[in-house]
């Protein structure tokens, strides 16, 4: 390992890229403009007021919130996706798109191809995940022992 410079992407590969990013973004914003129309959550997020009214009722009622709940998730996540794009493209442009932020190596093209928002390699997105899942596990276990309390509180014996 000689290696003085650090690992970059070249000019080639970078336009490659801007282009995917480019036209996964025009994707995205096309799909919501879609789904906009028959999805009043857009309307509703702009109030930031009414979200937090509504998280404390989902605090009290934790059965009736699955169909708000999912349009939620998928606003969420679509609205999370473009973020990442507009980071993507912006490392693009400071020419540190493809590099593991963890271990600052390249990125396999390949993985960049299947996805173009990958800031990490595979390696170092694992470890993260494991993390992740031990996170969202004990999320669940949380909201399970929850329900399960109120449903005993409920339950005349
Ligand atoms: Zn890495």
């Amino acid at each position: 390992m000689t290696q003085k410079k650090e690992a970059k992407m070249s000019e080639k590969d970078l336009k490659y890229f801007e282009n995917l990013l480019l036209e996964k973004r025009r994707e995205i914003v096309a799909s919501q403009n879609e789904s906009e129309s028959n999805n009043a959550f857009h309307a509703q997020n702009d109030q930031g007021g009414e979200l937090a009214g509504y998280s404390n009722h989902l605090a009290d009622a934790a059965s009736d919130y699955t169909s708000q709940e999912i349009n939620f998730d998928l606003a969420a996540r679509g609205g999370k996706y473009l973020v990442y794009l507009e980071e993507a493209l912006h490392r693009i442009k400071d020419g540190t798109f493809g590099i593991c932020k963890v271990c600052k190596r390249l990125i396999p093209k390949a993985r960049l191809e299947a996805v173009p928002t990958a800031t990490k390699c595979v390696d170092c997105k694992e470890e993260t995940k494991k993390r992740e899942r031990e996170d969202s596990r004990l999320e669940m276990a949380r909201i399970f022992a929850e329900q399960q309390r109120r449903e005993n509180k409920g339950k005349p014996h």
